[in-house]
């Protein structure tokens, strides 16, 4: 049970899963791809969030996380499903998604009734996404997937997360509010200034510093987005 995302989505019970098919040098999460346990099938899976959910308490949403959940998609459904089957009056399930993956998945995604809203990630300019997430063709594939889902479900809660990087406020951070302002305004946005380089030692500095948070938040402010949060909060 997690109480440090979104405030709107809060308590959110987050479910992680190992793999991405990104490759961030600074990802924080592939350290623990390493200790994690052997899933149970889908439905013995639902069957025992729902018992874990009524013995202690109800999130107020659930978020399939990775790595990258959209490399599972066949266990993120079913396990949903059976949840759905069992408790219909399920909490907003969210995906937490890179979005990075085929256009061919949107379809699915947002038709077959498992996922109410993601929350999506959207990292860095055309100009640095290789140096940031490995992928050179990441801005066009992203901003697409975001653009398309946005679109194909339209009053559904998502979420656009922006994670400011050292040194990338002006390249990245300031194309990102200017692309997120012209093409999906309604969107809540969520700037984050708690970038944590886990690298050891890192080569670049290790938290953001304060200059450039203070930078990215006028930024953010000045870009009159209508439903931005700073690092989860309303601004
Ligand atoms: S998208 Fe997230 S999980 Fe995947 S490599 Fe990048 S930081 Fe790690």
């Amino acid at each position: 049970m997690h109480v440090g995302e979104e405030y709107s989505i809060i308590p959110a019970f987050i479910i992680n899963m190992a793999g991405c098919n990104l490759t961030c040098p600074t990802c924080p999460e592939r350290e623990r791809w390493n200790h994690l346990l052997r899933p149970l099938p889908a439905e013995a899976y639902a069957r025992a969030l729902i018992s874990h959910f009524d013995k202690t308490s109800w999130p107020k949403s659930i978020e399939w996380i990775g790595g990258e959940p959209s490399t599972q998609m066949p266990y993120v459904f079913d396990t949903t499903w059976a949840m759905r089957a069992l408790h219909p009056e399920l909490p907003t399930v969210y995906l937490n998604t890179n979005a990075y993956f085929s256009p061919f998945l949107n379809p699915m995604l947002a038709g077959t009734g498992a996922i109410d809203a993601f929350v999506f990630d959207l990292k860095a300019s055309p100009p640095c996404a290789r140096h940031i997430t490995g992928a050179s063709d990441y801005f066009d594939a992203v901003s697409h997937n975001i653009l398309e889902l946005a679109r194909l479900m339209p009053r559904a809660p998502h979420i656009l997360r922006h994670l400011v990087m050292p040194g990338h406020v002006e390249c990245c951070t300031v194309p990102i509010l200017e692309w997120c302002k012209k093409n999906v305004p309604d969107l809540c946005f969520n700037l984050m200034t708690t970038f944590h380089d886990f690298r050891r030692p890192p080569s670049i500095p290790a938290v953001l510093p304060q200059n450039e948070a203070d930078l990215a938040i006028h930024f953010a402010k000045s870009s009159e987005l209508p439903h931005l949060l700073i690092n989860g909060d309303p601004a």
